[in-house]
């Protein structure tokens, strides 16, 4: 885009110093004389050519560019010794490696187009959206096609999404298995089976096989029996050794497939007749350093016992291993804390949700998020924000000693599946060693008392019919704890139940809004320097017909949920106009009036017309009338929500950020998005006592919010130690119970009135 506008723009000026050229060649030519004829000639060529070759340039960098990522990419798959190829969403471009090229017979350039032969490999003619996400989703989906000699191949495709250029093309490295391959590896690892059974004995067999390391395990005998081979490959002392031996020197992040097979060999042993599985593992070798292995086993019943015997090869696998790494490290590694990614943890989770259900085993599935870690980034930089990330990462891989998986699966959330061996209170202790350990960790300038996580868990498998359910429900509980900084919440059915609850209270909710039983209370805003009222709250009460005096935290997201939110917040626009204009036709001192909005009416389309269209009604003056959004909800469309936005400012509406501090708490959004007021959160306040770190959150808040011309505010002050705090970094205004609870509109007159006479500043 960038590059044709430049062309655009050469384009017209080159035409316009020609232009200018022509028409000063006939004024000039004819009055003076060839010199100057000359002179501008050169002068306009000149021109011309340089803005010509300004656009070669940028060209020619852009193209440059782009070639190097694409090599970058072609070279990952082009050193992958099974069948690979890079292709991206628009099918403009493929670059198959030469083991696809040999395996498809399509050796020339011209037959990998795109279009054709991308969905061709999968089987089809053509590819939609939701195609391609199948396809990066789906794993051991078996795909056919015909080479052009007519040889039919069966291929399973790995496909990730590696990058998303800056066009917004997203490029995808498919890696193939040929099932043929697998084919022949069976047939080959029958034979060898075959030779288990036929021989005599275990140490014989050891004998003939010396070259690879073997590992026997023996229905029934809680030792196994490595091969000499692979008592030297581990450091072994023993020709026979426990579980637990091998189990101490597993890679932490592998001890959780470790114990899975394990498990499902000693339980199942039959399952493996005439089956070949394959165990990928790192495990510490005897010069003391983690290799990849690979144990390749089957079972077979031992002719001289007549026990089933499971037998396999231990294969050192590092130097495949390593070339696959660049390519794995891209698809399965975090970037910036090394440690396994989502993708990693949904292929784990899925495969550990199976054997969850044939070993009737369980695990225990911990979400966490560091708590308000949005704001750290900002105040602190990108760079403590990611030392941050890696230091919590480093806790979290300090408690997979014992057997468990860890990975980061977005922004701050991270992932744990630890193995569930019976104790209720696992996760509980887990995440709290990782907030202790947090509390440890210096980060930059930032001391360490504020750093805390939240972590919700539930219970694989009984938590849901597949992973991707479970990890659902942690990340439920982890939400439906986010008020408090450092909760931890287990998952439970009953957290449904208040669902099912809620929408009984949904239809009692529909009546009560056409009964009116909704009333507004009122709370101040104060000015911390003066002690005046600068403002007022309108926040909505349900009078229940039990008696009951119905929180707005209860019935507001009930009915955000279905569309009564938009009747509720019509009462509530109107009632709040119709009141103010009353205060002041009885010559109350002017303030504010805050409303507070949900998403939904805020995205509605005719919003700003129907706000002035009760505005005017009333006859109240757009500039006393304050708007407050979430950050959160600001951010649903970002170009939708800066329209909206702009529109109501230039009505002189005022717009407030609420909550400032639970959500992405990014300053960034305050120089995009035109807030008039920045109100800081309560649970910011409640923190702040004695934390310099909080205190010094605020006054940088404050102090990039004064730069912005928008004024500050902190909600939930109960003490004059929290007034003075907040005045000295630099707040304007506050609001809680120091000043005034929310109070009914015959209250609230009567200390607009009082506030008149007597200004308390505490
Ligand atoms: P909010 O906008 O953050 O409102 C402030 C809440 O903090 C109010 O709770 C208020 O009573 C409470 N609060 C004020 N000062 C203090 C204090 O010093 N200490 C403590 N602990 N709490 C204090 P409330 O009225 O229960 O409202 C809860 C939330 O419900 C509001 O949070 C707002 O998000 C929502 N809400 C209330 N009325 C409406 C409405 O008309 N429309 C919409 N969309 N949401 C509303
Ligand atoms: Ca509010
Ligand atoms: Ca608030």
């Amino acid at each position: 885009m960038k590059y044709k506008s430049q062309l655009m723009v050469s384009v017209v000026v080159g035409f316009a110093l020609l232009t200018g050229y022509l028409i000063a060649y006939a004024f000039f030519h004819r009055e003076k004389g060839d010199l100057v004829y000359i002179i501008f000639n050169s002068y306009a060529l000149l021109a011309v050519l340089l803005s010509f070759l300004m656009v070669l340039r940028r060209q020619k960098h852009e193209a440059h560019k782009k070639e190097i990522a694409r090599k970058r990419l072609s070279y990952l798959a082009k050193n992958l010794t099974s069948p690979a190829m890079l292709w991206n969403d628009s099918f403009t471009e493929v670059v198959p490696n030469d083991a696809l090229s040999e395996l498809s017979e399509l050796k020339m350039r011209e037959d990998f187009d795109a279009k054709h032969v991308v969905p061709m490999f999968f089987g089809k003619t053509e590819m939609s959206d939701a195609d391609i996400r199948e396809i990066v989703i789906a794993k051991n989906q078996e795909y056919s096609f015909i080479t052009p000699s007519g040889v039919p191949h069966d291929m399973i495709w790995n496909t990730s999404a590696v990058e998303t250029d800056e066009d917004g093309v997203t490029w995808l490295l498919s890696i193939g298995m040929d099932l043929a391959d697998i084919r022949n590896m069976q047939s080959e690892i029958a034979t060898y089976s075959r030779k288990l059974s036929a021989s005599e004995g275990r140490h014989n067999l050891t004998m003939e096989l010396m070259d690879v390391g073997l590992l026997l395990i023996e229905q029934g005998n809680p030792r196994l029996f490595p091969s000499e081979k692979l008592q030297k490959m581990f450091g072994l002392r023993s020709n026979t050794v426990t579980v637990q031996e091998i189990r101490q020197r597993i890679y932490p992040l592998d001890v959780v497939a470790f114990d899975s097979h394990v498990q499902a060999i000693r339980n199942h042993m039959r399952h493996y007749i005439g089956r070949t599985e394959t165990l990928e593992l790192r495990i510490c070798s005897a010069d003391g350093q983690y290799r990849w292995y690979s144990y390749r086993f089957r079972a077979t019943t031992n002719k001289d016992s007549g026990r089933l015997v499971v037998g396999g090869t231990v294969i050192d696998i590092s130097a495949e291993k390593q070339k696959d790494a660049k390519i794995e490290q891209i698809a399965y590694e975090d970037a910036v804390t090394n440690i396994p990614n989502r993708n990693k943890l949904m292929r784990m989770g899925e495969e550990l949700y199976q054997c969850t259900i044939e070993l009737n085993s369980s695990y225990w599935v911990i979400v966490m998020d560091i708590d308000r870690f949005h704001l750290i980034n900002d105040t602190c930089g990108y760079a403590t924000g990611n030392a941050l990330l890696r230091s919590f990462a480093d806790a979290l891989v300090k408690q997979l000693s014992h057997g468990g998986f860890g990975a980061r699966i977005s922004g701050d959330n991270f992932a744990l599946i630890l193995r569930d061996s019976g104790d209720e209170t696992l996760p509980e202790k887990v995440v709290g060693k990782i907030q202790r350990a947090l509390l440890t960790k210096a980060v930059g300038d930032l001391s360490n008392r504020s750093l805390t996580c939240s972590a919700g868990y539930a219970r694989m498998p009984a938590d849901g019919d597949s992973f991707e359910h479970v990890l659902e429900h942690a990340e439920f509980a982890l939400s439906s704890g986010t008020k408090s900084l450092g909760s931890i919440r287990r998952y439970t059915s009953e957290m449904h139940d208040t669902i099912i609850q809620d929408s009984n209270l949904e239809t009692q909710l529909h009546d009560a809004v056409m009964r009116n039983e909704l009333e507004l209370y009122y709370q101040p805003k104060v000015s911390l320097t003066t002690g005046e009222i600068i403002g007022l709250e309108a926040l909505a009460r349900w009078h229940h017909p039990s008696g009951k005096l119905i929180s707005p935290t209860v019935f507001i997201p009930i009915a955000e949920r279905s569309q009564l939110i938009t009747q509720i917040t019509r009462f509530v626009l109107d009632e709040a106009c119709r009141q103010m204009k009353l205060w002041q036709t009885m010559g109350l001192p002017d303030t504010v009036m805050s409303i507070n909005f949900s998403g939904t009416d805020f995205y509605q389309e005719n919003i700003c017309a129907q706000i002035l269209k009760t505005l005017q009604k009333h006859n109240l003056d757009p500039r006393c009338l304050e708007i407050e959004l979430t950050e959160s909800l600001a951010l649903m469309d970002i170009d939708v929500t800066i329209a909206r936005m702009q529109e109501l400012r230039a009505a002189g509406i005022q717009l407030a950020m609420d909550d400032f501090g639970t959500g992405y708490s990014s300053l960034s959004y305050l120089q995009r998005l035109p807030f008039t007021m920045l109100k800081l959160d309560r649970s910011f306040v409640a923190g702040m006592d004695g934390d310099p770190v909080v205190q010094e959150i605020i006054r940088s808040v404050a102090r990039v919010a004064k730069a912005k011309k928008i004024t500050t505010i902190a909600e939930g002050v109960e003490t004059p130690e929290q007034a003075k705090i907040l005045r000295e970094a630099g707040c304007d205004f506050a609001q809680g119970y120091l000043y005034g609870h929310p109070m009914t509109a015959k209250e609230t007159e009567q200390f607009i009135r009082s506030n008149q006479n007597e200004k308390n500043v505490f």
